[in-house]
């Protein structure tokens, strides 16, 4: 195989030698509008960087990606506009390449360039590749999965290792993207693991943790264990080859990655890529350093990198060259990959009009993308916030959500203290919080802001703006965390809790999220910060599954709820202000009805009832209801009866409909 490909590329040099000529170079007076992707026919390849400052660009051309030696360079050609381009005929298919730039009369490293679309292991050098014959049979059927709003979506985040690297998973391929695509796997006690078992939680779409090719895997040493979240990104526009069967081969990653999608896509799943825009994970050394120095990057005024990060450095989204470069980067995971939204990582630290660029051109192809990030940055930004997107400027963001750190720590206590604990773990002065999490971060006229535990006010406008969420891959687990915050409770109160707080994430206007396995308690053993902790800490263990299977019942019949009962997902913050009222409560419980005629729908009142006391709690209204959920215990569950008086369990939320 090797063989072969050195012979072609041998006579493609040759062919070069020989006949081979440069094609004249079109101007560009505005590198904006530069197509600065590698552009491949089986007729000629044209590659391109933008560097207006450097001194000499060339291009390497390589028979694989790593070990052997150049077998030609070639210099690009500059422009007014800064973009160095070369175009060279006949077929570069499978050529592996980089570029080098001439700066202050030094080479930088070799670099794939920032617009690589493949690569070889460890994402050192570039590929030239013909995406068409890398995508699945049937890849022509595949199309974005349909949302009629945000708030229709339940997000579940997974980490593609997580999710099969543990042996109860029963996959062939663990650890892989295509373990992820691999149906009719089961745990050692018969129950459905992976896909089969997304599909039958319910969940709307998975949000995977980086998939982009990041850098502190050693893609050359996967026999050995190694484990990374991915927040190091290297280059933006190529699959990780740790998740693919063979990462030294460009092609395996891209349609490994494609058939990943293609399976979930088929069951209606859709797929949102974690992006982390905010920094690299070289700094000096980055790809974009190599590219053109500095320019991708902000600074303090002593001239140091600036670290909103706290990863030690931060991207400058508000330049037109990195503006460009994120949008043409999300744009083309959209169209090559058909991936369904993104969730960005720090988004505080980007500009409010790169972010709603992205969002407005994002949705004008693909109207149900769903695009969400994290409010907040890792550290204070040259960039004053009034520009970035943060969580209290949502309202100035087209179609963005943004996490609720007020609903996730109003739950559970304050994911930096260890000791620090919410509603469900017996807090009872977060019930504002809760009820701010439960409108959707929103204005409601029936709730206190000042007890809001992180916002004085509303931060959304629209329900939808809002992820309610209670935990995510940072920080413990729910399970430890409620573990570690409630030393003295016994497990059958901590499972209880568990259910609670999902129950009222499940029961929310905003989107819901879900961190992968926190259906059947998932733990990493205490770990709070596992971004590089092995895998026994970070897998997911199945036969949890069968253990606290019926948990997981109750998450799947909530998200069943859910789906069946659009009052539970209203389009806006004006029916949500009409139709949902909370009813006066003692400490400890939160109850509220929603009624509201949803499409065909008929006319039901729902009542929806938190209970984070050690006691029953007893409730009386004026209509009678019907009990559709009670609480994880089926001996205290009054499922079926109908009645205006209910009895609540303890530390259990509580369903109910009328019957018109
Ligand atoms: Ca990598």
């Amino acid at each position: 195989m090797l063989l072969n490909r050195l012979l072609v590329l041998l006579l493609s040099v040759l062919a070069f030698n020989s006949c081979m000529k440069q094609t004249s170079q079109k101007q560009f007076t505005n590198p904006e509008d530069a197509n600065l992707w590698p552009i491949y026919t089986p007729a000629s390849t044209q590659w391109k960087l933008w560097s207006p400052e450097a001194e000499q660009v060339q291009l390497l051309l390589y028979p694989d990606g790593t070990s052997n030696q150049a077998i030609a360079r070639h210099n690009l050609s500059a422009s007014e506009s800064g973009v160095w381009s070369l175009t060279l005929e006949g077929d570069w298919k499978n050529t592996y390449y980089t570029f080098q730039v001439k700066w202050e009369g030094e080479w930088l490293p070799e670099t794939p360039g920032i617009y690589a679309q493949a690569t070889g292991v460890n994402g050192e050098r570039a590929c030239i590749i013909d995406h068409n014959e890398l995508n699945p049979s049937d890849w022509s059927d595949d199309a974005w999965v349909k949302l009629e709003a945000p708030n229709k979506a339940i997000l579940y985040e997974l980490h593609v290792r997580d999710m099969t690297i543990h042996p109860s998973s029963g996959s062939k391929y663990p650890g892989k993207y295509l373990g992820l695509a691999e149906k009719r796997t089961k745990s050692p006690q018969g129950l459905a693991t992976g896909i089969d078992h997304l599909i039958e939680l319910g969940i709307t779409h998975v949000h995977l943790l980086p998939v982009f090719d990041y850098l502190s895997v050693d893609e050359e040493r996967l026999n050995e264990a190694q484990f990374n979240w991915g927040y190091d990104p290297q280059n933006y526009n190529v699959p990780e080859g740790s998740y693919s069967t063979n990462p030294h081969d460009a092609a395996v990653r891209i349609r490994e990655f494609k058939q990943m999608v293609r399976e979930l896509h088929r069951h209606g799943i859709g797929v949102v890529m974690d992006v982390v825009y905010n920094h690299t994970g070289r700094t000096e050394d980055s790809n974009f350093n190599r590219e053109y120095p500095e320019y991708y990057y902000r600074f303090e005024a002593d001239g140091r990198y600036s670290n909103a990060s706290g990863c030690g450095n931060e991207t400058a989204s508000e330049k037109p060259m990195v503006r460009k470069f994120m949008l043409e980067s999300i744009l083309y995971w959209a169209k090559e990959y058909h991936i369904d939204g993104f969730r960005f990582d720090l988004m505080g630290i980007h500009d409010i009009e790169t972010m709603n660029l992205i969002a407005d051109t994002l949705k004008a192809i693909n109207p149900s993308a769903i695009i969400y990030g994290e409010g907040w940055t890792g550290g204070s930004s040259p960039l004053a916030e009034e520009f970035r997107a943060v969580k209290k400027q949502v309202s100035r963001l087209h179609g963005i959500s943004a996490f609720s750190d007020d609903l996730r720590d109003g739950l559970k206590g304050s994911v930096f203290e260890d000791s620090s604990r919410g509603f469900v773990s017996g807090v009872f002065s977060q019930e504002e919080s809760i009820k701010f999490g439960v409108v959707g971060s929103i204005l409601h006229d029936q709730l206190l802001y000042k007890k809001v535990n992180y916002s004085d006010t509303s931060w959304a406008v629209e329900p939808w703006q809002s992820i309610a969420y209670v935990s995510c891959h940072d920080n413990h687990t729910l399970y430890d965390k409620l573990k570690v915050s409630n030393p003295n409770a016994d497990e059958e109160s901590i499972v209880q809790m568990q259910a609670l707080a999902l129950g009222i994430v499940l029961t929310s206007q905003g989107i819901p999220f879900l961190h992968a396995g926190s259906e059947f308690l998932r733990t990493k053993n205490g770990e709070h910060n596992s971004y590089n902790l092995s895998d026994a800490i970070n897998q997911i263990d199945w036969n949890r599954k069968a253990e606290y299977l019926h948990h997981f019942q109750f998450i799947k019949q909530l998200i069943q709820f859910r789906k069946e009962h659009p009052s539970l997902t209203l389009p806006n913050a004006g029916s949500v202000r009409k139709s949902l009222s909370f009813i006066d409560s003692e400490a400890g419980v939160v109850a509220y009805t929603i009624a509201s005629k949803q499409g065909n729908e008929p006319i039901k009142k729902i009542l929806v009832v938190y209970n984070a006391k050690r006691e029953t709690a007893k409730l009386k209204l004026d209509t009678k209801y019907q009990v559709a959920l009670h609480g994880l215990n089926p001996g205290t569950s009054q499922t079926g009866t109908s009645s205006n008086t209910f009895v609540i369990a303890p530390k259990s939320l509580l369903i109910a409909v009328t019957e018109k």
